[in-house]
């Protein structure tokens, strides 16, 4: 039997999957770096992938989303060149690209770039009931889960402790588990409260209040008016009545998660991440809950504070969008 090249065995398997189509050896891998398996980032991640994947005989990309610690983690291994992709909160992606604040050791990631923006992502604090906790300020002398090393959590709570003028030694326990155990360590009593910056609804909250005799806890303030002032990727963000065991608004206040990547990632391939989602935008809404205020218009413009990626202005100006 006739032993068919390389070449013509590709154009045999080309040919039967039709014009357009791309051959296995073609094919790039890309990931994007999320966060806990209970927040928003993790879905959103795999919503994304989904989308991309979808056109993968045209394009051939395939897209995987990865579990990881959050904001910062992602960010800094974009920079590692380790992840094509990362979701990260607006003030991180801020403060990385200019080197300051907890990125001033780093230096400017100034190959660092946006996407898009996503959903808000307001300070979520939830609280036993029998802790009496109702605003931020309360958790003052009390046990509380500040988040996990590598999140955009624990880096913001370290901005509002100082801007509190606190010290971690004014809590009586600062706690560093990760956002998919914290609902339980909530619900076993390890501490009184949690800190999270999440958009909403997430499954972590739904399961926590559901879990244990809990609440959501305000955090506002003129301290926190003070810091909102200050810098400009804050902003007032209301957990609406209803949304779970809330019978009023939850007056706090937060960021925006963005979708972000490096400028060692092709214009072609970010090209296409951004027209998967927005050509598929209904169908992007429908696959989170927290999705379902987001605008086209808004997600190309809202908290994003560092340059858009060269192939997604392509897309956006094709769109008209710019
Ligand atoms: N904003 C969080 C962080 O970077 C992650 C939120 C989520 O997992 O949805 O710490």
């Amino acid at each position: 039997m006739k032993v068919l090249s390389k070449v013509a065995l590709a154009s045999v398997v080309a040919a039967s999957l039709g014009s357009g189509s791309v051959l296995a050896a073609d094919q790039q891998f890309v990931s994007i770096g999320t966060g806990g398996v209970t927040g928003v980032y993790y879905p959103t991640g795999g919503a994304i992938c989904r989308l991309i994947n979808k056109g993968r005989k045209k394009h051939g990309i395939r897209c995987s989303s990865e579990s990881t610690g959050g904001s910062v983690y992602n960010i800094n291994t974009i920079r590692a060149g380790e992840l094509e992709f990362g979701i990260a909160q607006s003030d991180w992606q801020y403060h990385a690209y200019r080197g300051t604040s907890k990125f001033e050791s780093n230096g400017k990631f100034e190959k660092l770039r946006a996407l898009f923006s996503i959903a808000a992502e307001p300070v979520t604090i939830i609280a036993r009931d029998e802790s009496k906790i109702m605003n931020l300020t309360d958790v003052k002398g009390k046990r509380f889960n500040v988040g996990n090393p590598g999140s955009g959590t624990l880096a913001t709570w370290g901005v509002v402790e100082s801007s509190l003028g606190w010290k971690r030694s004014d809590l009586a326990l600062a706690a560093g588990m990760k956002s998919s155990e914290m609902g339980a360590g909530l619900c076993d009593d390890k501490f009184d409260a949690f800190f999270f910056l999440v958009g909403h609804p997430s499954a972590l909250t739904t399961e926590t209040i559901a879990s244990c005799s809990s609440h959501l806890v305000e955090a506002k303030g003129p301290e926190i008016d003070k810091l909102l002032k200050a810098n400009p990727y804050y902003g007032k963000i209301k957990i609406p009545a209803g949304m779970y065991n809330n019978d009023k608004d939850i007056e706090s206040f937060g960021v925006l998660a963005t979708m972000n990547t490096s400028t060692d990632v092709s214009d072609e391939v970010v090209y296409t991440v951004v027209k998967s989602v927005f050509d598929n935008f209904e169908a992007f809404k429908k696959l989170h809950p927290a999705f379902k205020n987001l605008t086209e218009k808004g997600m190309v413009s809202d908290g994003i504070s560092i340059p858009l990626h060269d192939g997604a202005i392509k897309y956006y100006k094709e769109k008209g969008w710019m």
